[in-house]
């Protein structure tokens, strides 16, 4: 769109004989951002819905059809607990996500070491992993690695990358997260941190890879559902990686395991 308005002489001015601004917008940008945000608040009132929907079942049920039954009363309270659990984590996830798009534009400038955000992350995920029989493996070259950063956001997407490795990687196998540097990472234009997070599971089709990291987009949403996921694990992770002016690269073949790989720029 072109919007061309005319402006009056100003005497002595910069524009002295008058003139006109012209003002040239990418409506199509425009229009897809209004989409997307359409989109967006689509799908929060979907996934909201879902969990509401089961809870207010649930409690209908309790107040009259199972008033009288201990047995049901027992087990439907624990499925609304799991439901209740699943809405807090979405509204987690939301306000992570908004949190760090907001911020998007100001890097974060604490020193962080990484080889201890990474020890950190699998500390916490060892009950996780330890439910499905996981190893969690982690080598690469020793000593503390440190890049300028937020060590909250940092330490949630080591964590975000390493739960999905353990949810969707296979049963009874490893998980192995590599720390190391690259001398020079054309797209970061520098040295560069480099952190693998490996799996053993059945892989990602190419198809799916250049849209993972969008919100809600899943693979398999009956899976990530099971998994109490809440689809925003990824976008979370790349709009993190963004902010520190990172690089976030997915390498998977289906049958073969996947491989989510963090650069970040060295202090
Ligand atoms: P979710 O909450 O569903 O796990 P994410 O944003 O973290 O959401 O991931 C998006 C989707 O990417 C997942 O639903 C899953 O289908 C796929 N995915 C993520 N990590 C892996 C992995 N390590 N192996 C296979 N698929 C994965």
């Amino acid at each position: 769109r072109v919007t061309v308005s005319p402006m009056p002489a100003e005497p002595g001015g910069t524009l002295p004989h008058g003139g006109a601004l012209v003002v040239i917008e990418d409506i199509t940008a425009l229009e897809e951002a209004e989409a997307q945000r359409r989109d967006f608040v689509a799908n929060v009132s979907h996934e909201l819905r879902t969990p509401l929907t089961a809870l207010s079942g649930f409690i209908e049920t309790l107040l009259h059809a199972a008033k009288d039954d201990p047995v049901a009363r027992t087990r439907f309270l624990s499925i609304m607990e799991r439901e209740a659990a699943r809405m807090n984590r979405l509204v987690g996830d939301l306000l992570s996500l908004s949190r760090v798009e907001s911020e998007e534009r100001r890097r974060p400038t604490e020193k962080v070491d990484i080889s201890a955000v990474l020890n950190g992350a699998i500390q916490a995920l060892a009950p996780v992993a330890e439910a499905r029989n996981v190893t969690l493996l982690r080598d690469g070259e020793p000593g503390p690695k440190r890049v300028s950063g937020d060590p909250d956001q940092l330490t949630q997407v080591f964590s975000n990358l390493i739960e999905n490795a353990i949810k969707y990687g296979a049963r009874d196998a490893q998980v192995r997260v590599t720390l190391g540097s690259v001398e020079h990472e054309p797209t970061l234009r520098g040295p560069a941190l480099r952190v693998v997070v490996a799996d053993q599971g059945e892989g990602i089709e190419a198809i799916h890879l250049p849209r993972l990291t969008e919100r809600f987009y899943r693979v398999d949403t009956h899976r990530s559902r099971e998994q109490g996921g809440t689809g925003l694990g990824l976008a979370i992770v790349k709009h993190i990686v963004s902010r520190h002016r990172g690089r976030l690269k997915v390498e998977s073949e289906k049958g073969k395991g996947s491989r989510f790989i963090v650069y970040l720029p060295l202090a």
